[in-house]
Protein backbone atom coordinates (compact mmCIF):
# COMPACT_ATOMS: atom_id res chain seq x y z
CA UNK A 1 0.00 0.00 0.00
CA UNK A 2 1.35 3.68 -0.73
CA UNK A 3 2.07 5.59 2.40
CA UNK A 4 1.27 8.50 3.32
CA UNK A 5 3.48 11.63 2.65
CA UNK A 6 4.70 12.53 6.00
CA UNK A 7 5.62 16.40 6.79
CA UNK A 8 7.84 17.88 9.32
CA UNK A 9 6.73 21.42 11.01
CA UNK A 10 8.91 23.36 13.00
CA UNK A 11 7.61 26.67 14.64
CA UNK A 12 9.92 28.24 16.43
CA UNK A 13 9.97 28.99 20.35
CA UNK A 14 6.94 30.95 21.88
CA UNK A 15 3.48 30.10 21.77
CA UNK A 16 2.44 33.05 19.31
CA UNK A 17 4.28 30.84 16.93
CA UNK A 18 3.06 27.25 17.82
CA UNK A 19 0.17 27.94 17.62
CA UNK A 20 -0.44 29.13 13.56
CA UNK A 21 1.85 26.10 13.11
CA UNK A 22 -0.45 23.59 15.07
CA UNK A 23 -3.20 24.91 13.14
CA UNK A 24 -1.71 24.49 9.69
CA UNK A 25 -0.89 20.85 11.07
CA UNK A 26 -4.81 20.70 11.27
CA UNK A 27 -5.73 21.74 8.29
CA UNK A 28 -3.20 19.12 6.43
CA UNK A 29 -4.54 16.67 8.11
CA UNK A 30 -8.41 17.20 7.51
CA UNK A 31 -7.85 18.27 3.58
CA UNK A 32 -4.95 15.80 3.05
CA UNK A 33 -5.07 13.29 5.36
CA UNK A 34 -1.37 13.57 5.39
CA UNK A 35 1.41 12.24 8.24
CA UNK A 36 2.34 15.52 10.50
CA UNK A 37 5.05 15.37 12.97
CA UNK A 38 5.66 19.09 14.73
CA UNK A 39 9.00 19.06 15.83
CA UNK A 40 9.63 21.54 18.40
CA UNK A 41 12.55 23.05 19.93
CA UNK A 42 12.18 24.71 23.10
CA UNK A 43 13.91 27.62 25.23
CA UNK A 44 14.83 26.18 29.07
CA UNK A 45 11.46 23.52 29.40
CA UNK A 46 8.15 23.47 27.67
CA UNK A 47 5.74 25.87 29.20
CA UNK A 48 2.35 24.52 30.77
CA UNK A 49 0.23 26.11 27.75
CA UNK A 50 2.55 24.78 25.08
CA UNK A 51 1.80 20.70 26.24
CA UNK A 52 -1.80 21.22 26.36
CA UNK A 53 -1.81 22.75 23.16
CA UNK A 54 0.34 19.44 21.86
CA UNK A 55 -1.71 17.31 24.09
CA UNK A 56 -4.98 18.50 22.94
CA UNK A 57 -3.65 17.18 19.47
CA UNK A 58 -5.52 14.60 17.19
CA UNK A 59 -3.45 11.58 17.61
CA UNK A 60 -2.66 11.43 14.05
CA UNK A 61 -0.64 14.66 14.60
CA UNK A 62 2.74 13.30 16.55
CA UNK A 63 4.84 15.72 18.64
CA UNK A 64 8.54 15.66 19.72
CA UNK A 65 10.80 17.67 21.42
CA UNK A 66 13.86 18.63 20.54
CA UNK A 67 16.26 18.69 24.06
CA UNK A 68 15.59 21.46 25.63
CA UNK A 69 18.37 24.69 25.20
CA UNK A 70 19.48 25.88 27.99
CA UNK A 71 21.11 29.63 27.65
CA UNK A 72 23.14 31.36 30.34
CA UNK A 73 21.14 34.35 31.75
CA UNK A 74 24.41 36.59 31.25
CA UNK A 75 23.70 34.99 27.39
CA UNK A 76 20.46 36.05 26.62
CA UNK A 77 20.52 38.93 28.77
CA UNK A 78 19.65 42.53 27.10
CA UNK A 79 19.06 40.41 23.68
CA UNK A 80 15.83 41.00 21.83
CA UNK A 81 13.30 37.78 21.65
CA UNK A 82 13.55 37.41 18.15
CA UNK A 83 17.65 36.69 18.46
CA UNK A 84 16.74 34.55 21.42
CA UNK A 85 14.68 32.65 19.55
CA UNK A 86 17.09 32.07 16.66
CA UNK A 87 19.41 31.45 18.92
CA UNK A 88 17.48 28.78 20.39
CA UNK A 89 16.95 27.38 16.61
CA UNK A 90 20.54 27.48 15.50
CA UNK A 91 21.28 25.15 19.13
CA UNK A 92 19.05 23.21 17.76
CA UNK A 93 20.06 21.94 14.20
CA UNK A 94 22.34 19.67 15.21
CA UNK A 95 19.45 17.60 17.45
CA UNK A 96 16.67 18.20 14.19
CA UNK A 97 19.09 16.66 11.71
CA UNK A 98 19.12 13.61 13.53
CA UNK A 99 15.00 13.63 13.89
CA UNK A 100 14.97 14.53 9.98
CA UNK A 101 17.36 11.80 9.06
CA UNK A 102 16.57 8.55 9.25
CA UNK A 103 12.52 9.39 8.39
CA UNK A 104 11.27 9.64 4.56
CA UNK A 105 9.43 13.43 5.34
CA UNK A 106 8.03 14.54 2.02
CA UNK A 107 7.82 18.29 3.04
CA UNK A 108 9.57 20.42 6.11
CA UNK A 109 7.54 23.66 6.70
CA UNK A 110 9.42 26.13 8.99
CA UNK A 111 8.15 29.72 9.88
CA UNK A 112 10.13 32.98 9.90
CA UNK A 113 12.59 32.18 12.22
CA UNK A 114 13.41 28.85 11.00
CA UNK A 115 14.51 29.60 7.61
CA UNK A 116 18.15 28.35 8.65
CA UNK A 117 16.81 25.09 9.30
CA UNK A 118 15.90 24.97 5.24
CA UNK A 119 19.63 23.88 4.28
CA UNK A 120 19.06 20.44 6.35
CA UNK A 121 16.09 20.18 4.36
CA UNK A 122 17.76 20.77 1.51
CA UNK A 123 20.83 18.50 2.60
CA UNK A 124 18.31 15.54 3.06
CA UNK A 125 16.66 16.23 -0.17
CA UNK A 126 13.27 17.19 1.73
CA UNK A 127 10.97 19.94 -0.10
CA UNK A 128 11.37 23.15 2.30
CA UNK A 129 8.47 25.26 2.60
CA UNK A 130 7.98 28.73 4.98
CA UNK A 131 4.95 28.86 6.62
CA UNK A 132 4.39 32.93 7.07
CA UNK A 133 1.80 33.57 9.68
CA UNK A 134 1.63 36.72 9.48
CA UNK A 135 -0.44 39.23 7.03
CA UNK A 136 0.29 40.43 3.67
CA UNK A 137 1.54 43.81 4.80
CA UNK A 138 4.23 42.07 6.93
CA UNK A 139 4.99 40.10 3.74
CA UNK A 140 5.43 42.94 1.69
CA UNK A 141 7.57 44.51 4.15
CA UNK A 142 9.69 41.55 4.18
CA UNK A 143 9.94 41.24 0.14
CA UNK A 144 10.72 44.38 -0.49
CA UNK A 145 13.23 44.73 2.45
CA UNK A 146 16.68 44.14 0.32
CA UNK A 147 15.48 46.96 -2.23
CA UNK A 148 14.39 49.41 0.94
CA UNK A 149 18.08 48.59 2.41
CA UNK A 150 19.51 49.56 -0.64
CA UNK A 151 17.81 52.56 -1.46
CA UNK A 152 17.27 54.36 1.84
CA UNK A 153 20.56 55.59 3.85
CA UNK A 154 19.18 56.51 6.92
CA UNK A 155 17.47 55.07 9.58
CA UNK A 156 13.74 54.24 8.53
CA UNK A 157 12.50 55.71 11.27
CA UNK A 158 13.91 58.87 10.71
CA UNK A 159 12.03 59.09 7.14
CA UNK A 160 10.37 62.34 6.93
CA UNK A 161 7.53 60.77 4.65
CA UNK A 162 5.80 57.71 5.04
CA UNK A 163 6.89 54.39 3.26
CA UNK A 164 5.29 52.93 0.64
CA UNK A 165 4.82 49.06 0.30
CA UNK A 166 2.93 47.64 -2.53
CA UNK A 167 -0.79 47.05 -1.19
CA UNK A 168 -0.38 48.80 1.71
CA UNK A 169 -1.25 51.91 3.45
CA UNK A 170 1.94 54.23 3.71
CA UNK A 171 3.45 53.81 7.13
CA UNK A 172 5.86 55.53 9.18
CA UNK A 173 8.96 53.93 9.47
CA UNK A 174 8.91 54.16 13.66
CA UNK A 175 5.88 51.78 12.85
CA UNK A 176 7.80 49.16 10.82
CA UNK A 177 8.85 45.57 12.72
CA UNK A 178 11.14 46.05 15.54
CA UNK A 179 13.84 44.51 13.85
CA UNK A 180 14.35 47.11 11.60
CA UNK A 181 14.05 49.88 13.66
CA UNK A 182 18.05 49.79 14.59
CA UNK A 183 19.78 49.25 11.22
CA UNK A 184 23.28 48.72 12.70
CA UNK A 185 21.88 46.21 15.27
CA UNK A 186 23.27 42.29 14.53
CA UNK A 187 19.05 41.54 14.06
CA UNK A 188 18.50 43.94 11.43
CA UNK A 189 21.25 41.48 9.82
CA UNK A 190 20.45 38.33 10.48
CA UNK A 191 16.63 39.58 9.36
CA UNK A 192 17.62 41.09 6.05
CA UNK A 193 19.18 38.20 5.15
CA UNK A 194 16.48 36.02 5.89
CA UNK A 195 14.06 38.11 3.90
CA UNK A 196 16.42 37.13 1.08
CA UNK A 197 15.22 33.63 0.84
CA UNK A 198 11.65 34.69 1.35
CA UNK A 199 10.24 33.09 -2.24
CA UNK A 200 8.45 29.99 -1.06
CA UNK A 201 6.40 31.48 1.90
CA UNK A 202 2.83 30.24 2.29
CA UNK A 203 0.24 33.27 3.42
CA UNK A 204 -2.01 32.70 5.94
CA UNK A 205 -5.10 33.41 7.33
CA UNK A 206 -5.64 30.68 9.57
CA UNK A 207 -7.26 31.31 12.76
CA UNK A 208 -6.43 29.51 16.18
CA UNK A 209 -9.34 27.13 17.56
CA UNK A 210 -12.12 28.26 19.25
CA UNK A 211 -13.06 25.04 19.33
CA UNK A 212 -9.56 23.64 21.74
CA UNK A 213 -10.29 22.22 24.83
CA UNK A 214 -10.03 24.15 28.06
CA UNK A 215 -8.81 22.99 31.49
CA UNK A 216 -10.65 23.55 35.05
CA UNK A 217 -9.19 27.29 35.84
CA UNK A 218 -9.83 28.30 32.21
CA UNK A 219 -13.70 27.19 32.00
CA UNK A 220 -14.12 29.15 35.59
CA UNK A 221 -13.38 32.21 32.94
CA UNK A 222 -16.41 31.38 29.97
CA UNK A 223 -18.93 30.41 33.36
CA UNK A 224 -18.56 33.81 34.26
CA UNK A 225 -18.82 35.37 31.19
CA UNK A 226 -22.28 33.23 30.54
CA UNK A 227 -23.63 34.91 33.43
CA UNK A 228 -22.96 38.95 31.75
CA UNK A 229 -24.98 40.05 29.02
CA UNK A 230 -24.85 39.86 25.38
CA UNK A 231 -21.78 41.74 23.96
CA UNK A 232 -20.73 43.71 27.33
CA UNK A 233 -17.34 42.65 28.17
CA UNK A 234 -14.20 44.05 27.29
CA UNK A 235 -11.42 41.06 26.49
CA UNK A 236 -7.59 42.38 27.58
CA UNK A 237 -5.07 40.51 27.11
CA UNK A 238 -1.57 41.14 25.58
CA UNK A 239 -1.05 37.64 23.66
CA UNK A 240 1.18 34.81 25.44
CA UNK A 241 4.11 36.87 26.90
CA UNK A 242 3.50 40.92 26.31
CA UNK A 243 3.98 42.42 29.95
CA UNK A 244 3.77 46.29 31.25
CA UNK A 245 5.73 48.13 33.45
CA UNK A 246 4.56 48.60 37.45
CA UNK A 247 3.08 52.06 36.51
CA UNK A 248 1.67 51.26 33.47
CA UNK A 249 -0.40 48.37 34.96
CA UNK A 250 -1.06 49.84 37.70
CA UNK A 251 -2.72 52.92 35.01
CA UNK A 252 -4.45 49.75 33.70
CA UNK A 253 -6.37 48.62 36.38
CA UNK A 254 -7.69 52.30 37.71
CA UNK A 255 -8.53 53.18 33.97
CA UNK A 256 -10.55 49.60 33.52
CA UNK A 257 -12.46 50.10 37.06
CA UNK A 258 -12.73 53.64 35.63
CA UNK A 259 -14.92 53.20 32.62
CA UNK A 260 -17.21 51.25 34.65
CA UNK A 261 -17.35 48.47 31.66
CA UNK A 262 -17.37 44.49 32.18
CA UNK A 263 -13.69 43.02 31.25
CA UNK A 264 -11.66 39.87 31.82
CA UNK A 265 -8.59 41.18 32.34
CA UNK A 266 -5.34 38.16 31.75
CA UNK A 267 -2.70 40.11 33.97
CA UNK A 268 1.00 39.31 34.32
CA UNK A 269 3.60 39.95 36.71
CA UNK A 270 4.98 43.52 35.75
CA UNK A 271 8.39 44.06 34.28
CA UNK A 272 10.00 47.66 34.09
CA UNK A 273 12.67 46.18 31.71
CA UNK A 274 10.92 44.84 29.23
CA UNK A 275 7.42 43.66 27.10
CA UNK A 276 7.93 40.37 26.50
CA UNK A 277 9.11 39.20 29.41
CA UNK A 278 7.24 36.09 29.38
CA UNK A 279 7.50 35.31 25.87
CA UNK A 280 9.85 32.32 26.24
CA UNK A 281 9.28 31.22 29.45
CA UNK A 282 6.51 30.63 31.44
CA UNK A 283 5.69 33.03 34.81
CA UNK A 284 6.05 31.52 38.35
CA UNK A 285 3.42 32.77 40.25
CA UNK A 286 3.81 32.89 43.81
CA UNK A 287 0.83 32.52 46.62
CA UNK A 288 -0.03 35.96 45.53
CA UNK A 289 0.01 36.00 42.08
CA UNK A 290 -2.07 39.57 42.17
CA UNK A 291 -0.10 41.65 44.87
CA UNK A 292 1.49 44.26 42.05
CA UNK A 293 -2.33 45.57 41.20
CA UNK A 294 -3.74 48.47 42.85
CA UNK A 295 -4.85 48.06 46.46
CA UNK A 296 -8.95 47.36 46.85
CA UNK A 297 -8.68 46.58 42.93
CA UNK A 298 -10.29 43.44 42.93
CA UNK A 299 -12.67 43.57 45.66
CA UNK A 300 -13.97 47.20 44.10
CA UNK A 301 -14.46 45.50 40.72
CA UNK A 302 -15.81 42.32 41.55
CA UNK A 303 -19.14 41.87 39.69
CA UNK A 304 -17.41 44.32 36.93
CA UNK A 305 -14.38 42.56 35.91
CA UNK A 306 -12.54 39.12 36.23
CA UNK A 307 -8.56 39.61 36.53
CA UNK A 308 -7.43 36.03 35.34
CA UNK A 309 -3.47 35.49 36.14
CA UNK A 310 -1.07 34.19 33.40
CA UNK A 311 -3.44 32.68 30.81
CA UNK A 312 -7.29 32.63 29.33
CA UNK A 313 -8.80 30.46 26.63
CA UNK A 314 -8.49 33.56 24.58
CA UNK A 315 -9.83 32.13 21.18
CA UNK A 316 -13.35 30.73 23.22
CA UNK A 317 -13.54 33.88 25.08
CA UNK A 318 -13.52 35.65 22.01
CA UNK A 319 -16.07 33.48 20.31
CA UNK A 320 -18.44 34.24 23.37
CA UNK A 321 -21.97 36.03 22.75
CA UNK A 322 -20.69 37.96 25.97
CA UNK A 323 -17.62 39.33 24.78
CA UNK A 324 -17.79 42.94 22.53
CA UNK A 325 -14.25 44.27 22.48
CA UNK A 326 -10.77 43.48 22.38
CA UNK A 327 -7.72 45.42 24.06
CA UNK A 328 -4.51 43.34 22.72
CA UNK A 329 -1.12 43.50 22.07
CA UNK A 330 -1.93 43.54 18.20
CA UNK A 331 -0.46 40.19 17.76
CA UNK A 332 -1.04 38.50 14.60
CA UNK A 333 -3.01 35.60 16.12
CA UNK A 334 -5.05 37.75 18.19
CA UNK A 335 -5.46 39.69 15.73
CA UNK A 336 -7.47 37.09 13.73
CA UNK A 337 -9.38 35.80 16.55
CA UNK A 338 -10.95 38.88 17.01
CA UNK A 339 -11.95 40.31 13.46
CA UNK A 340 -12.80 36.68 12.83
CA UNK A 341 -15.46 37.01 15.16
CA UNK A 342 -16.16 40.42 14.23
CA UNK A 343 -15.38 42.14 17.64
CA UNK A 344 -14.34 45.72 17.60
CA UNK A 345 -10.56 46.45 19.04
CA UNK A 346 -8.88 48.50 21.02
CA UNK A 347 -4.77 48.23 19.90
CA UNK A 348 -1.72 48.49 22.52
CA UNK A 349 1.29 47.49 21.00
CA UNK A 350 4.30 46.14 22.22
CA UNK A 351 7.21 44.79 20.38
CA UNK A 352 7.77 43.13 17.27
CA UNK A 353 5.77 44.15 14.63
CA UNK A 354 2.73 44.62 16.61
CA UNK A 355 2.56 48.60 15.55
CA UNK A 356 2.56 48.10 12.20
CA UNK A 357 -0.48 45.75 13.31
CA UNK A 358 -1.55 48.34 15.12
CA UNK A 359 -1.81 51.04 12.16
CA UNK A 360 -3.38 48.77 9.54
CA UNK A 361 -5.83 47.69 12.01
CA UNK A 362 -7.01 51.88 13.14
CA UNK A 363 -6.17 53.91 10.04
CA UNK A 364 -6.66 51.27 7.27
CA UNK A 365 -9.27 48.52 7.97
CA UNK A 366 -10.88 50.75 10.51
CA UNK A 367 -12.05 48.32 13.46
CA UNK A 368 -10.01 49.93 16.12
CA UNK A 369 -9.38 52.94 18.63
CA UNK A 370 -5.85 53.42 19.46
CA UNK A 371 -5.36 55.17 22.86
CA UNK A 372 -3.03 58.05 23.16
CA UNK A 373 0.76 57.67 25.31
CA UNK A 374 1.10 60.79 27.59
CA UNK A 375 4.15 62.88 28.02
CA UNK A 376 5.71 60.60 30.27
CA UNK A 377 5.37 57.41 27.75
CA UNK A 378 2.52 56.07 29.99
CA UNK A 379 -1.32 55.83 28.70
CA UNK A 380 -2.98 56.62 31.77
CA UNK A 381 -6.03 56.02 33.43
CA UNK A 382 -8.67 58.68 31.73
CA UNK A 383 -7.65 58.29 28.36
CA UNK A 384 -7.68 53.94 28.82
CA UNK A 385 -10.92 55.02 30.27
CA UNK A 386 -12.25 57.04 27.14
CA UNK A 387 -11.27 54.77 24.80
CA UNK A 388 -12.94 51.82 26.75
CA UNK A 389 -16.33 53.70 27.02
CA UNK A 390 -16.05 54.59 22.85
CA UNK A 391 -15.02 50.96 22.14
CA UNK A 392 -18.61 49.44 24.53
CA UNK A 393 -21.09 51.82 24.51
N1 LIG B 1 -3.36 33.10 24.04
C1 LIG B 1 -4.28 32.42 24.82
N2 LIG B 1 -4.43 32.83 26.12
C2 LIG B 1 -3.74 33.85 26.69
C3 LIG B 1 -2.81 34.54 25.89
C4 LIG B 1 -2.66 34.15 24.56
O1 LIG B 1 -4.94 31.48 24.36
O2 LIG B 1 -3.97 34.14 27.87
C5 LIG B 1 -3.17 32.69 22.62
C6 LIG B 1 -3.97 33.59 21.68
O3 LIG B 1 -5.29 33.09 21.52
C7 LIG B 1 -3.14 33.54 20.41
C8 LIG B 1 -1.72 33.35 20.92
O4 LIG B 1 -1.81 32.85 22.26
O5 LIG B 1 -3.53 32.43 19.61
C9 LIG B 1 -0.93 34.64 20.94
O6 LIG B 1 -0.48 34.90 19.66
P1 LIG B 1 -0.31 36.38 19.08
O7 LIG B 1 0.22 36.25 17.68
O8 LIG B 1 -1.56 37.15 19.23
O9 LIG B 1 0.73 37.08 20.03
P2 LIG B 1 2.18 36.66 20.60
O10 LIG B 1 1.94 35.80 21.77
O11 LIG B 1 2.93 35.97 19.49
O12 LIG B 1 2.79 37.97 20.99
Amino acid sequence: MEQKPHIALLPSPGMGHLIPLVELAKLLLLHHDFHITCIIPVLGSPSKAMKAVLQALPTSIDHVFLPPVILEEEEIKGLKLEVQAMLTLTHSLPPLRDVLKPTRFSAFVVDPFGIDALDIAKELNISPYIFFPSNAFALSLVLHLPKLDETVSCEYRDLPEPIKLPGCIPIHGRDLLEPVQDRTSELYKMFLSNTKRYRLAEVGPIQSGSSNQVDKSESDCLRWLDNQPHGSVLFVCFGSGGTLSYEQTNELALGLELSGQKFIWVVRTPNNESADATYLSDQTLGNNPLAFLPKGFVERTKGQGLVVPFWAPQAQVLSHGSTGGFLTHCGWNSTLESIMQGIPLIVWPLFAEQKKNAALLAEDLKVALRPKTNKNGLIDREEIAKVVKGLMF
